[in-house]
């Protein structure tokens, strides 16, 4: 497999074409980002935990039967991916209340609501990823009713294998978000990436932060954190 061209700079990943128009190289980046991007840094080794974190999950999902942009890793920091027309909307599941949910509705981080939540944003930096609904994704013409009603099949599924996972290794799945894409034939599958970066593992017995609010709090050690979460892991293959 051929690295070629370069695609796209992401906040936290860069892309590259490759030999087959099918196939694209995803690049994990150290560099972290936060609040809209008004906070960055770097976090060392980011790029190569998250790669092999985002791996770890998401062969354990194609296992269990979703159907993801994963190919294989192909060294630290690169994954090979299919090519998707991804779709710009963030589908949000959260278990328990923590971050942006529990300061809209002035509610405590860790309480434990009466269902699942569902959210979805618009992914735009400029309008900084406004919370929109179900109507408004089909009124801008980025998803259709059956495509909706899919993802949301599948955000309960992968929810469901995501909580399993992680409580086997004494973790609890706050809360997630994932970006999904059409293949060439219209199929949608899972993309981007499942990680610290983009989830909430809270240590199930202390509630230690195990993910991103560490960068995002100035709470210190999150390389650390990441590294647990992949040793965890790795540890119940
Ligand atoms: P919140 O809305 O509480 O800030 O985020 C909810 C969950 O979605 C968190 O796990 C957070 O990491 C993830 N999330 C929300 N927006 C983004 C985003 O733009 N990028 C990434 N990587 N994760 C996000």
């Amino acid at each position: 497999m051929e690295k070629r061209e370069f695609l796209y700079d992401g906040k936290a990943k860069q892309l590259y074409a490759t030999d087959d128009p099918n196939l694209v190289i995803m690049l994990y980046k150290d560099d972290a980002s936060a609040y809209n991007g008004v906070k960055k840094s770097s976090i060392k080794n980011k790029g190569v935990l998250n790669n092999r974190i985002s791996e770890l999950i998401f062969m354990q999902l194609e296992k269990n039967g979703v159907r993801t942009h994963f190919v294989k890793r192909l060294d630290d920091s690169n994954q090979l991916c299919k090519k998707l027309d991804i779709i710009p909307l963030e589908f949000i599941v959260r278990n328990v209340v923590a971050g942006s949910l529990a300061r809209r509705l002035d509610i405590e981080e860790g309480f434990v609501p009466a269902n699942t939540i569902y959210e979805i944003c618009y992914k735009n930096d400029e309008l900084r990823d406004p919370f929109i609904n179900e109507t408004h994704a089909m009124a801008m013409n980025l998803v259709t009713r059956e495509e909706l009603d899919h993802i949301t099949d599948l955000a309960k599924k992968i929810n469901k294998l995501m909580i399993d996972m992680f409580d086997k290794v004494g973790i609890t799945v706050v809360d997630f978000k994932m970006e999904f894409g059409r293949d060439s034939e219209g199929n949608i599958l899972l993309a981007d990436e499942i990680s610290p970066d983009s989830a909430r593992f809270w240590d199930s017995k202390t509630k230690n932060k195990l993910d991103k609010d560490r960068f995002r709090r100035d709470m210190g050690k999150v390389e650390e954190a990441y590294r647990e979460v992949l040793e965890r892991l790795s540890n119940n293959d």
